[in-house]
């Protein structure tokens, strides 16, 4: 399959590719789209035959289930038997933006999207391009990070591109993508609104507006095997380079002496903030940074793309810094990071 990658201006400009997008994803086929937290591979939701793809297309394990993309709050209806009051609280603060809720699924709603669940997630992205292409194609788009499943996910058309090229007919290019992390997961069929994946919209902006929050305490640690997890892909190896990552804590220096005592003859390299580049100047290590130390912001906007790069520099090993855990979007770098290192920690 050849695999067109369409570049947008603007939403009038490329006018006639909405459209065409649109038309492929009613034909049952894959678009891979823009959004604001990562890429998302598309297809329509209540498609069975076109979500199958997307599950190929990704190598994605079947038992992971796929978020929902509308693009006006009517479509919510559709999809779940019922809207809890936080839904509507959340959705008037953070809708449209990077977060997805998970709700009682209605019937129309297929089980290959689902897993089988009797929820569903749904989230309705700010993305201009992304709103235009549910538009476009009338129904609501089932979409995972357009990744390989278990490597970072994609915040350029580049990403997607090196991962769908061959599998997928059309990737929509809208430039880089604005936070860099997917959107946060919370569930909301208990009693208490609980944190599943820490994202774009923090801990504390749902607290701010829900008062309790509950946290899923796999945000942050290792599932094993045979565990039963209130996300399924909380079970998964995520985000990782082909190298082995380590997560080293502890301070500036003593992170650069360890590593630097630990090279044991192998071709290393180094995920660090910004402020460590200038010590490790001397020594014969990729060094790669992701952002400052304190600006959490921008460590989430480039973390995917500083995983990648190590694909392209094949190290033996990478060691690499965290920021510290707060209820912002720190939490959300340190929880893509421990997957990434499969929780491989070393204090220093
Ligand atoms: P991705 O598609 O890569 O952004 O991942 C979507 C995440 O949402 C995965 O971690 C899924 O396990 C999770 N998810 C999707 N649907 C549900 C659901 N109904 N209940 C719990 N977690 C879900
Ligand atoms: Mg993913």
């Amino acid at each position: 399959m050849t695999t067109e990658l369409i570049k947008i201006s603007g939403l009038m400009q490329n006018f006639d590719d909405f459209v065409r997008a649109g038309e492929l994803l009613r034909e049952g086929k894959v678009v891979a789209i823009p959004t604001e937290t990562v890429y998302g591979l598309a297809a329509n939701a209540f498609d069975p035959n076109a979500i199958e793809k997307i599950f190929k297309a990704k190598g994605r394990p079947s038992d992971n289930p796929l978020i929902v993309h509308i693009s006006d709050f009517s479509d919510l209806s559709k999809l779940v038997s019922e809207i809890p009051e936080s839904a509507i609280t959340l959705a008037e603060n953070f809708w449209p933006g990077a977060l997805t809720m998970i709700m009682k699924k209605s019937d129309k709603v297929p089980d290959e999207v689902t897993a089988g669940l009797s929820t569903v997630a749904i989230r309705f992205p700010s993305h201009k391009y992304a709103r235009a292409i549910i538009d476009a194609a009338g129904v609501p788009l089932a979409a995972p990070s357009a990744n390989l499943s278990g490597k970072p996910s994609p915040t350029s058309a580049d990403h997607v591109f090196r991962d769908m090229k061959g599998r997928i007919p059309m990737i929509i290019d809208g430039g880089d993508c604005e936070i860099g992390l997917e959107s946060t997961v919370i569930d909301l069929t208990g009693d208490i609104p609980t944190l599943l994946r820490p994202g774009g919209v923090t801990l504390k902006q749902l607290r701010s507006v829900l008062g309790e929050v509950a946290v899923n305490p796999k945000i942050l640690e290792e599932v094993s095997d045979d565990e039963k997890v209130a996300s399924p892909g909380m079970k998964y190896k995520h985000y990782a380079p082909s190298a082995p990552v380590t997560i080293i804590d502890g301070s500036s220096e003593s992170f650069a002496n360890y590593v630097k005592n630990n090279i044991n003859g192998r071709k290393v390299a180094i995920l660090c903030f910004e402020e460590e580049k200038e010590l490790f100047a001397d020594a014969d290590i990729t060094v790669v940074s992701y952002g400052k130390l304190l600006d959490g912001v921008s460590l989430a906007h480039s973390l995917f793309g500083a995983l990648r790069q190590f694909d392209e520099i094949s190290p033996d090993i990478i060691f690499a810094r965290e920021p510290e855990t707060t209820d912002g979007i720190e939490l959300a770098v340190v929880n893509r990071l421990s997957r990434a290192a499969g929780f491989s920690r070393i204090s220093v």
